[in-house]
């Protein structure tokens, strides 16, 4: 029989650089191979597996499968209920609209701003996003995703549609106008290359959200449910946005996301506006209370914080010793970006020879999302292999 690798190639379509590896299983911050090798994972599966590869989720999955998997939208549901009720009681919001994924989190809440900027005008319908911004795939979500890369073979794309440069408060100005009805942002741009908002430049939106009466949509796909060390990446910034979209670690490897809305906008959407099949999936969700639980009712956002301080100083100190190679090293909390030019590929190659797994982004970035449960002495396992593998190269 054919391998893995050349049956995934046959069946699938070409949308992913596939790895070398086939994972057999995975329990805490490891991954292990059918060869039986162990490997520390920095990806957490993109900011997903937030808790590790924790196995409380098939358990919490299972009891919540055998009384039922999916009812429709057309039933309440308590997993459901809960999960809401969590993300309302620990955030601005005062309302939750549940999608299955990032992109459609973004969808959602493109809707729901048109239909606020239209109860003032009829143009009142410009969507701005920062450049070098990512959103999602789907055509909403692709034209305010600031990258052409991922847009020109797929034009026209939605229209209304305008960028500003990330923290340039001078290209913010100039974009906006009365007719701009929200601005999407992220707190840190993830897929970007791991770079955080200013306090000037947020300032700034908030003052010209109140001049123009924009909503300010901060896209906490990536950095929310704890990964920088705050419930949510914009809790930093202490102010309040109108929406927030969730998706990725919300159900612990499981399918959701979310869109929170303040209380000004709970009555935007009426009666089947916007919809979903699977959104808000009652397994999901039941996976969802456990994960927002296990955050809120431990220390972990503090351990997040100090976790990040520790590999911030090692990182630094491998800076320190090669400074040819690590030209900066930034994030917050547990993303983390170490800026390494064109080294990336040989670095992760390397690094892989060494069981450590590391995800890279922006061509020049290693980006790192390890479990937010990683252990202080894993933390010290990464640093000393990373070092080796610098060392490594800086011999080559
Ligand atoms: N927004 C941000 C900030 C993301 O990082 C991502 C995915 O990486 C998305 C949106 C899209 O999410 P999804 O892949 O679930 O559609």
């Amino acid at each position: 029989m054919d391998s893995l690798h050349t049956q995934d190639k046959k069946y699938i379509l070409n949308t992913y650089n596939r790895g070398n590896l086939v994972i057999e299983r995975a329990e805490g911050s490891y991954l292990y191979d059918i060869e039986g090798n162990k490997y520390l994972d920095m990806y957490a599966g993109i900011s997903v597996n937030n808790l590790g590869h924790d196995k409380k989720i098939a358990e919490i999955m299972a009891k919540q499968a055998l009384k039922y998997t999916h009812l429709s939208n057309y039933f309440v549901s308590e997993p459901v209920v809960n999960l809401a009720k969590l993300l309302v009681e620990n955030s601005f919001a005062s309302k939750v609209f549940f999608t299955n994924s990032g992109t459609e989190s973004n969808e959602a809440a493109i809707k729901l701003c048109r239909k606020y900027g239209k109860q003032f005008d009829k143009n009142k319908y410009e969507l701005l996003s920062a450049y070098n911004s990512f959103h999602g795939r789907t055509y909403g979500s692709l034209a305010i995703t600031g990258q052409e890369k991922y847009q020109n073979s797929f034009t026209p794309l939605l229209s209304g549609v305008k960028h500003f440069v990330y923290n340039n408060v001078e290209s913010l100005r100039e974009s906006v106008s009365d007719n701009t009805c929200a601005v999407f942002l992220e707190i840190i741009q993830g897929e970007g290359g791991v770079i955080e908002i200013s306090q000037e430049f947020i300032d700034e939106v908030i003052s010209l959200s109140k001049k123009y009466n924009f909503l300010i949509v901060i896209d906490e796909i990536q950095t929310g449910i704890g990964r920088t060390g705050d419930l949510f990446a914009y809790e930093k910034f202490n102010f309040s946005p109108d929406i927030v979209t969730l998706s990725k670690s919300l159900g612990g490897g499981l399918p959701i996301g979310a869109v929170l809305v303040s209380k000004k906008l709970e009555d935007i959407f009426a009666l089947w506006d916007h919809g979903s099949t699977f959104g808000g999936n009652p397994v999901s969700c039941a996976c969802g209370v456990y994960v927002l639980e296990s955050i809120l009712n431990s220390n972990l956002l503090e351990e997040v914080k100090q976790k990040g301080a520790l590999l911030m100083d090692g990182l630094n100190s491998i800076k320190k010793s090669y400074p040819n190679i690590i030209k900066e090293i930034r994030g917050r909390g547990l993303m983390i970006g170490v800026e390494v030019n064109n080294h990336i590929n040989k670095i992760k190659e390397l690094a892989q020879t060494k069981n450590l797994l590391l995800n890279s982004t922006a061509n020049t970035v290693i980006r790192l999302l390890p479990p937010l449960i990683i252990k202080i002495d894993e933390i010290s396992q990464f640093i000393n292999i990373f070092e080796e593998v610098i060392f490594e190269l800086s011999n080559c």
